[in-house]
């Protein structure tokens, strides 16, 4: 139920008072407090297994300082990835209820996405994931209503899905990070006690079925236009793709809102019988909405969002990294409204907030919390920096020796590596992040790309970033049109001869061969590794390929990874794919292709 009225707001008000001055001391002494965090990672984990190999089993935690212990810690325990910890994780997913990982037994497991790097990974959830989480989005809000204050008793139009939770053989609950947190009680203690409430009912969240919910969250975005605050999704994905959704369903969605119906196409029970609870005829509120559609249809849906949702303050979802290319559309939609950038973490930690909500997306650096995890930082160099303190690695970075919190540099970038309350040590995250600054004492990161290396044939290699660089110079072409890139993803075709990248465009709107035959040519000179360039100039990488598939085959891949239990709220394309499903639907969907000529890069 809302939370009505200024006693209600008044505490809303204190506890993000509360909450800012327990950050802002955190970050005040963060070295001192990662060490602390440390010591009580390990001090309440010490009898499990995997603490025991490496600490040995007569440790006494009290006899050593938290800054002797941090540097036992670092020294003894070695880096993990995930395959290394993996057989730890699958004997507890098998029902293996002893100290493997953690002093208490873990009874949850997360998937991530695990659309990044194409496979979906277990990870340990525990009590302490959701305290985390709705202490990480308190922080956040705390800081967003300084900037943006919102009406208490408001609401929010969020695009959040939950997916199904099920068992593992052993009889853990498993399901993705999100869906665990939608069912915990803290997502409970949120719901009843923030200032703005999610316009959707728990049924549509929890339905299992993203269209579905789409049209739904739809629904009830229009039933409290003018209650709305901000609109928010887990990643920006989620919003553009409803949206999008939106210009095809509006028709329909008056219908409901006139006659107080619900379309036959929601038909998951539990959904439709709460969603129905909710509607009654509303002819007038059904003709305002026509009218304004009818009108933004004409403009192309241009400011959308404002014109929908007139009080709406801001828009607020995870932006950047692989998100950042619906930016544009997002913006489209968005009109005059500003895009406000969600905090950064993963299914194994939360990692940073953003505590100046006004920067754009393009500057946004998060501001590490110093209580989440052991946070150590593995410095990457380009290549050039080779010494016998440095390791050469299979992609094109170099490494230095890993760093605590309190030692980075501004201007470096690191990889990123975790010790966390629930069971991973010395965990290589995989993402690379720069230092941008430091507040007090916490470093503020802006987040660079995976890690691992994604288009390769030989002796050339390019990451994420690079590609995503490659495509926005490459699809800049089409603003000459009225054709806009809806989505792409990337494949390095190593089976013939010589290999040569292939990338896939989905595009919206008629455009002239010409002018992909161009964006084509753009992208393949846009490549600035030098690996790419030398291949590219001596002929051993061949001609880079433009591929352009049919309207819905980004939908259909994204559909796939549901399918096989990824939730709508976490999912991200991935931006290369060796995946022979999704090779094979691209190829089906594959009605255009085109070849780089006259290489001049
Ligand atoms: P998952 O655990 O599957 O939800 O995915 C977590 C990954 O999403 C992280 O390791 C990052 O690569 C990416 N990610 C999460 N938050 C952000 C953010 N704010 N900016 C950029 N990438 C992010």
């Amino acid at each position: 139920m809302p939370v009505e009225g200024a006693p209600a707001m008044a505490a809303e008000d204190a506890g993000d008072r509360d909450i800012v001055e327990w950050f802002e001391a955190a970050a005040e002494t963060a070295g001192a407090v990662q060490s602390q965090t440390l010591h009580r990672i390990v001090e309440s984990n010490l009898g499990s297994e995997y603490l025991r190999r490496w600490l040995g089993g007569d440790l006494r935690v009290h006899d050593l300082s938290p800054a002797e212990l941090e540097s036992l810690f670092t020294s003894a325990v070695p880096l993990a990835s995930h395959a290394d910890l993996e057989p730890y994780i699958q004997r507890i997913a098998h029902g293996d209820a002893s100290p493997v990982l953690t002093q208490q037994p873990i009874t949850m497991l997360s998937l991530s996405s695990g659309t990044t790097d194409g496979r979906p990974k277990y990870v340990p959830f525990t009590r302490f994931s959701s305290q985390s989480t709705l202490q990480i989005f308190r922080l956040a809000a705390a800081y967003r209503s300084r900037v943006f204050p919102i009406r208490s008793g408001g609401r929010i139009l969020e695009f959040i899905y939950s997916s199904k939770q099920f068992q593992t053989k052993g009889g853990l609950m498993a399901g993705t990070a999100t869906t665990h947190y939608f069912a915990s009680q803290e997502f409970e203690t949120k719901q009843r006690t923030t200032k703005c409430f999610t316009c959707s009912p728990f049924e549509v969240i929890s339905a299992g079925d993203y269209k579905q919910s789409t049209y739904c969250h739809l629904l009830f975005g229009l039933l409290f236009h003018n209650e709305v605050e901000f609109v928010a999704s887990t990643f920006a994905y989620s919003i553009v793709q409803a949206l999008t959704a939106f210009e095809d369903l509006w028709e329909e969605l008056c219908e409901d809102i006139r006659q107080g119906t619900l379309s036959s196409n929601i038909t998951l029970p539990t959904m439709r019988k709460a969603v129905l609870e909710h509607l009654m005829p509303n002819p007038s509120l059904a003709s305002k909405i026509e009218r304004d559609c009818e009108e933004l249809r004409s403009s192309g849906w241009c400011g959308l969002i404002p014109h929908l949702w007139p009080n709406a303050k801001y828009i607020y979802s995870i932006m950047t990294g692989s998100m950042q290319p619906y930016l544009r559309k997002l913006r489209h939609y968005a009109g005059e409204v500003p895009l406000v950038c969600a905090e950064y973490g993963s299914t194994e930690s939360w990692i940073g907030v953003n505590l100046e909500p006004l920067n754009p997306p393009e500057r946004v650096a998060f501001t590490v919390i110093p209580t989440f995890s052991y946070f150590e930082f593995i410095p990457l160099y380009k290549q050039q920096k080779q010494d016998s303190s440095t390791l050469v690695t299979p992609d094109d970075f170099v490494e230095g020796q890993p760093v605590p919190l309190c030692k980075v540099s501004v201007g470096q970038q690191y990889e990123i590596v975790l010790t966390t309350f629930t069971g991973l040590y010395r965990y290589r995250l995989g993402d690379v992040v720069e230092v941008a600054g430091f507040y007090k004492g916490a470093p503020q990161l802006t987040f660079v790309c995976r890690r691992k290396l994604i288009l390769t044939v030989n002796i050339d290699k390019n990451t994420e970033r690079d590609l995503q660089l490659a495509v926005e110079k490459g699809s800049g072409l089409l603003s000459r049109t009225k054709a806009e890139l809806v989505d792409f993803t990337s494949h390095a075709d190593v089976a013939h001869h010589p290999g040569h990248y292939i990338i896939y465009w989905e595009i919206k709107g008629e455009v002239e061969e010409g002018v992909l035959r161009e964006c084509c040519r753009e992208m393949d000179a846009a490549f600035v590794d030098q690996g790419y360039v030398v291949s590219r100039k001596t002929s051993s990488i061949g001609p880079l390929e433009l591929r352009i598939v049919e309207t819905g085959t980004f939908r259909k891949i994204m559909e796939h990874f549901i399918g096989n239990g990824t939730a709508m709220s976490q999912f991200k394309t991935p931006r290369c794919t060796t995946n022979q499903v999704l090779l094979s639907i691209l190829d089906c969907c594959t009605v255009k292709s085109f070849r780089s000529t006259a290489y001049a890069p």
